[in-house]
């Protein structure tokens, strides 16, 4: 029985180990209370994009602290959340002219279908249909969860769910399919937006797929009288290769959802941008036509201030050249499995790369999954599958030689699972 009053996310406690416990961060790795150092390849669950604990991001957290705390952001206002708003619409794609701050990738998501629905509302359009591709995930929300795939991971919360209209993922030579039901769905004149992952669905199996496909599904979309939402929560600042993921498909979302990097994964925060006529149907002398969302934590200052330090990063620091260096590594290592035959679907999308082990056990909950979880950290590497897809998205600081150590390691996975 438990030993311990924590209950963790995505853990089944009567199976799992005790984790390892975390006394240090500085880079790319970890430090255990017993002294051993872990490699965190997957940036901590994806957000920790330079790594942990950078000197500027560390110290204008510290700086803010010397003068603010929590302060609402209904009624008030602060420089940090000011500030950063006027650097996000600066480097988002053209066109979103506005930014409304939350805490999480999932309230993120949330917020953007708020404003999508208002939107239309406002202007007295019966549209609230929203079009989502299989496979998709956006969150563990009751919303996010509504406009992510289905399965064993909200099964038990299915009463709670609304239906979506779901658009196949387009895979290599299936794309037309995805094109044509997405042109299905808008026929309905129902439709409010497409919302996507751009380039890669990420929890849904790091699946891959080309920016011209995207570029055709906003045209379609927005064709259809819908708005365009990109969830880039994962894909921003700079995972895909470009800062957000939309610019290699050079379309400009009508909403675009950010969290993870934007801090530079050291604090949460999250921010949904939209573009000025989302926000000018909000804006109205009839109070029924405004944003109705909130949370408590809205515009932390202290997460403020550190998005703002992220935003110099990416200013000040060769950050750029980083990822592309990363993506080059990445891609170059992941190629040498193509020929492997104990792997298939080897891919890659700027700083991420993805393979699946042939393995009979496939899906999320196959064994293999906490299996190669384990082989890996008994090499001080923290690598955390998709069930039979292994998959690494290092920060950008990861060395040539700790790449290297964590492809031996993937070389290694299948055999010594036998
Ligand atoms: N959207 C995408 C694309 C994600 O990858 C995630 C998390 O992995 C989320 C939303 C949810 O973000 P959070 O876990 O911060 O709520």
């Amino acid at each position: 029985m438990p030993t311990s009053p924590l209950w963790r996310p995505f853990t089944q406690h009567a199976v799992e180990p005790t984790p390892p416990r975390i006394v240090r961060a500085e880079g790319a790795w970890l430090e255990t209370d017993g002294g051993e150092r872990i490699l965190d390849a997957i940036s901590s669950w994806w957000v920790t994009t330079h790594g942990h604990r950078h000197p500027a991001i560390m110290a204008a957290m510290r700086e803010a602290t010397e003068s603010l705390d929590q302060i609402i952001f209904a009624g008030l206002t602060h420089e940090p959340a000011e500030a950063l708003a006027r650097e996000l619409v600066g480097l988002a794609p053209t066109g979103l002219a506005h930014v409304f701050f939350s805490d999480s990738g999932s309230t993120s998501v949330e917020v953007a279908l708020k404003m999508a629905l208002g939107f239309f509302r406002n202007r007295g359009e019966a549209r609230a249909k929203i079009a989502v591709m299989e496979g998709a995930y956006h969150g563990d929300t009751i919303g996010a969860m509504s406009v992510g795939a289905r399965g064993v991971f909200n099964a038990p919360y299915e009463p709670l769910l609304f239906d979506v209209e779901r658009i196949p993922f387009p895979a290599a030579g299936r794309e037309q399919a995805t094109i044509d039901a997405l042109e299905a769905a808008g026929r309905s004149g129902e439709l409010a937006a497409l919302l996507v992952e751009p380039l890669i669905l990420g929890a849904g199996g790091m699946l891959m797929y080309p920016a011209a496909v995207l570029a055709e599904l906003a045209r379609v979309a927005r064709a259809a009288g819908a708005l365009f939402i990109a969830d880039e929560v994962m894909t921003g600042w700079g995972r895909t290769g470009t800062l957000f993921a939309c610019e290699q498909a050079d379309v400009s979302p009508d909403i675009l959802c950010t969290s993870k990097g934007l801090t530079g994964g050291a604090i949460p925060l999250a921010a949904t941008l939209a573009t000025a006529a989302i926000f000018e149907a909000h804006w109205s002398t009839d109070r029924a036509k405004t944003f109705f969302h909130s949370s408590s934590f809205t515009a932390n200052p202290i997460a403020c201030a550190a998005a703002l330090a992220n935003v110099g990063v990416w200013r000040d620091e060769p950050v750029r050249e980083r990822v592309a260096t990363l993506a080059a590594g990445q891609a170059r290592r992941v190629e040498g499995f193509r020929r492997d035959p104990r792997f298939a679907n080897v891919r890659s999308c700027g700083t991420i790369t993805a393979l699946d082990l042939r393995s009979a056990d496939i899906g999320y909950l196959a064994e293999v999954g906490p299996k190669l979880r384990a082989f890996f950290l008994a090499r001080g590497l923290l690598v955390r599958p998709l069930g039979d897809v292994i998959y690494l998205m290092p920060p950008y600081c990861v060395t040539e030689s700790e790449l290297d150590a964590l492809y031996d390691a993937i070389a290694e996975a299948p055999d010594a699972l036998e």
